[in-house]
């Protein structure tokens, strides 16, 4: 009896996700960053990001970067910038096990450009992912509005920029998280206790 790929993807076991923004959740948002030098991850990220872990969780990165078709910067700055963020977190002994990013202006109408869905998709296929266990940390109503099409928790946190607090339009969109947290490492501790 021969098996399909499809038996096979069905045998592994499903795994959850924690879903993480990128810019102003993990790393000061500095605006299309493209010097890797620039990144600043935020305090308590690697701390968060090792928890979720120790809970069984995969860390999935998904963010746009516009930046890349505006002509900003490139696909191979976004890489090295990818690679920094990997080589501070493992200073706390923690990382990101996978990355997902569109390219794509707003303008272009792609299908990956949050608040879209198929960079989740994408993800959900290439690591057996359960929607319904998995979570989401993000600082924009484009986060919560993603993983509320997907069914998955909500978590959204104060925007980091460098200029100061801006205004919330998570509440302005009328788009409503699951739970809200003062930092990132607050809302992996609340995911958690959520079980
Ligand atoms: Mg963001
Ligand atoms: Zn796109």
């Amino acid at each position: 009896m021969t098996r399909s790929v499809a038996d096979d993807r069905a045998a592994r076991p499903l795994r959850r996700a924690l879903f993480v923004d990128r810019d102003g959740t993990v790393n000061v948002d500095l605006h299309y960053l493209k010097d890797a030098e620039r990144l600043e991850v935020l305090r308590g990220v690697g701390n968060g990001i090792r928890l979720a872990h120790d809970h069984g969780y995969l860390i999935v990165c998904v963010t746009n970067q516009s930046g890349i078709e505006r002509g900003f910067y490139t696909a191979e700055d976004v890489g090295r910038i990818h690679v920094r963020l990997n080589e501070r977190l493992a200073e706390e002994r923690a990382h990101i096990d996978a990355f997902y990013y569109c390219p794509h202006a707003p303008e272009a109408g792609c299908e990956c450009r949050k608040p879209k869905t198929r960079l989740f998709e994408d993800a959900r296929r290439d690591w057996n992912l359960d929607f319904a266990t998995s979570a989401i940390v993000g600082d924009r109503a484009i986060d919560i509005e993603a993983g509320r099409r997907l069914g998955l928790l909500t978590a959204l946190v104060p925007p980091r920029h460098p200029d100061g607090p801006v205004a919330d339009e998570v509440a302005a969109g009328g788009i409503v998280p699951d739970l809200r947290a003062l930092s990132f490492e607050s809302a992996v501790l609340r995911i958690l206790a959520r079980g």
